[in-house]
């Protein structure tokens, strides 16, 4: 490779499914120059949501989780360097020093660092563990064998997981959830507490409004203590109390930080050549207004496509509105749009018996749904948060209303 400033080259920096996506499109598009796509952890692209899932569980390995086979990079001209991180960047000379002493030159620099699990202070040891990357899984799985005790601390969509996957292996699980119910951040109360529901009826103790002071382990067990006395010991504990982007290498280059690295609608940073996208990236949000960073797989994929177009200068506005989705106990849960927990709720279907779809409404407009049994649905009203979010919520609540329909007219009304 040539280490010289102003090279035809785009430098990735992180090989998660932004950056992996990122250098996949640039190709696509027809770039004929080379693509490195550096990434700090040893293992080649794989899907991440996997982790929590079947890899944990051990229904599949690593292998298996692999986004592309092996010889997929080499195939395609993108360089792929594995455990190898951008350490550094000069934007005004267009240089990036990489972790094992290279220097090159970019034409464009892409930084995709996504995010690292949030630590709770003071807390340590071989029994206290996160779930963030696959070198994270084989400990971890060690803990689950059944009978054996785990505390999970913090119910959201990760905890909730490994609570559900944990359990699954015969685990007892208990979660410790600072808020009055899991999921909070994520669903509206009706629908997280039908979620939690789920977990009670499957075995999980879940200890809501807990505020932990400490959480002790030794080469025994580990011990989580509450702000009122209550303590709750367990073989092991799972620390999923959300997440930090990685925006120290953005930061120490001089691009503008603030909950993420912010870019513009082409996902453009502060520094001209340097775009960012993924988990670590904070857009505007050009459907609601304001700026939001996303922690989604299928958004952070749609980035590493948006970032490559506007690399090559044929992007558009990213104006997606995010899906996602969770699988807990055999149920697949999926969230679109931005849904909060003081909508308005349209419930269509019956929560208690998990066979729903929960429209949020808020301001007169449809902000975002949740579904647990109707994926179709979900698909309609992405469409219609787009294109049509303000449809009556009568209509919305009429079981024949055909959800599609109303999408598909909505937006040939609206051509
Ligand atoms: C356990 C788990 C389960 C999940 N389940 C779901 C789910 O069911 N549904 C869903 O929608 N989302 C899920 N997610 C979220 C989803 O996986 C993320 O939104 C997505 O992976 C983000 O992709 P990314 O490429 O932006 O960042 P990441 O996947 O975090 O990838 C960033 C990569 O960059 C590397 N890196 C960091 N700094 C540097 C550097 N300086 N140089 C080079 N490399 C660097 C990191 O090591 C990492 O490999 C889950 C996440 C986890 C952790």
């Amino acid at each position: 490779m040539s280490g010289l400033p102003g090279a035809d080259r785009v430098v990735i920096a992180g090989a998660g499914v932004a950056g992996a996506t990122a250098a996949e499109t640039l190709r696509k598009e027809g770039f004929s120059g080379e693509i490195v796509l550096a990434g700090a952890e040893v293992d080649e692209p794989y899907r991440r949501p996997a982790l929590s899932k079947d890899v944990l569980s051990g229904k599949i390995d690593i292998a298996r989780a692999r986004l592309r086979p092996p010889e997929f990079w080499a195939s395609q001209g993108i360089t792929l360097l594995t455990g190898v991180s951008v350490v550094d960047a000069d934007t005004t000379r267009r240089t990036v020093t990489l972790g094992d002493g290279q220097t090159l030159g970019y034409s464009a620099l892409l930084l995709a660092t996504g995010g690292r699990p949030r630590a709770l202070p003071g807390t340590s040891g071989s029994r206290v563990h996160h779930l963030r990357e696959y070198s994270d899984v084989p400990a971890l799985r060690t803990r689950l064998t059944a009978g054996n005790s785990l505390l999970v601390l913090g119910g959201g969509l990760i905890g909730s997981e490994v609570a559900s996957t944990a359990t699954e292996l015969g685990c007892q699980v208990t979660v410790l959830e600072a808020q009055d119910r899991p999921l909070a951040r994520l669903l509206p109360a009706l629908v997280a507490n039908a979620v939690a529901g789920l977990h009670r009826s499957a075995g999980v103790q879940l200890c809501t409004g807990v505020a932990l002071t400490a959480l002790d382990a030794d080469d025994r067990g580990v011990r989580a203590t509450a702000r009122d006395g209550r303590t709750w010991d367990a073989e092991a504990a799972a620390v999923a109390v959300g997440m930090t982007p990685n925006t120290e290498l953005a930061a120490r280059i001089g691009i503008e930080v603030d909950n993420g690295i912010v870019v513009d609608e082409l996902l453009r940073t502060s520094a001209d050549g340097v775009f960012a996208a993924g988990d670590v990236a904070n857009t505007p949000n050009l459907v609601l207004g304001g700026r939001q960073r996303g922690e989604h797989w299928n958004t952070a994929q749609e980035h590493g496509v948006a970032a490559a177009k506007s690399i090559l200068g044929t992007g558009s506005p990213f104006d997606s509105v995010p899906w996602s989705w969770s699988n807990q106990f055999g149920r697949n849960i999926q969230v679109v749009g931005w849904p909060d927990a003081d909508d308005e709720l349209v419930v269509r279907g019956d929560l208690d018996a998990l066979d729903f779809t929960a429209i949020c409404r808020r301001g007169g407009r449809i902000v975002g749904a949740i579904t647990i049994g109707r994926p179709k649905d979900i698909r309609a009203i992405r469409t219609l948060i787009g294109a049509s979010p303000e449809a009556e919520a009568k209509l919305l609540l009429d079981p024949s209303t055909d959800l599609a329909a109303l999408a598909n007219q909505d937006v040939v009304t609206r051509r």
